[in-house]
């Protein structure tokens, strides 16, 4: 019997799943963007799998710890329990391309899980069997829009976070929506609108 593919929604999380005031390395830092709770609470009861894809050079400035890391993610945690929703899986790169004085070593140079680099998509496809003919990736940056350029997934940007205007790429998104609310129950949850956004990419998909 052939297992049915389980459809895969790729985040972003800052700017997407909260408020990027700027990198985020205290837990009162993180606040939910509006709607974001109930969108991926939407998602899990469509029982779709979503998983969260995040450059953290924080790590690397040794601006952010991995204790407060832990926190923070636990904050995410505790919010999306409250509405009952969680995210399948959180995948980050600590790295950063260049090294300045004070900052880690070991952490700073090129590496291929910094967005625009796919490895971390590759390894969560990997992990839960994903399926790229019914995936999609929202993000706020074009370094978001670029990844999915080059895994040849459909794309929807948001108008949170930086929307686009980070100037790092020149990625552009299958789709441009308000947020994430906006993006999985007007674009998702809409079976034809789904078809449309996922169809038009499936000839890039390997
Ligand atoms: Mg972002
Ligand atoms: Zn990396």
């Amino acid at each position: 019997m052939k297992k049915e593919s389980v459809f895969t929604v790729f985040l972003d999380r800052d700017g997407v799943i909260n408020e990027e005031p700027g990198p985020i390395l205290r837990p009162e830092q993180f606040r939910f963007i509006p709607g974001s709770v109930q969108a991926i609470r939407r998602i899990n009861d469509k029982g779709w799998r979503c998983l969260v894809v995040s450059n953290q050079a924080a790590f690397a400035k040794r601006q952010l710890t991995m204790e407060n890391f832990q926190r923070i993610c636990e904050k995410m945690e505790q919010g999306l329990r409250e509405v009952g929703a969680h995210v399948d899986d959180l995948f980050y790169c600590p790295h950063y391309p260049r090294w300045q004085e004070g900052w880690d070593a070991e952490l700073c140079g090129p590496c291929d899980c910094r967005k625009p680099g796919t490895l971390l998509f590759h390894q969560a496809a990997e992990k839960h069997g994903v399926d790229w003919k019914q995936t999609v990736f929202i993000g706020d940056t074009t370094t978001d829009f670029e990844a999915a350029r080059r895994l040849g997934i459909p794309m929807i940007g948001v108008q949170t976070g930086h929307a686009g205007k980070d100037g790092k790429c020149d990625g552009t998104p299958t789709l441009w929506v308000k947020d994430l609310q906006m993006a999985v129950e007007e674009v998702l949850l809409d079976d034809n609108t789904r078809h449309d956004i996922i169809g038009c990419n499936m000839d890039t998909c390997e």
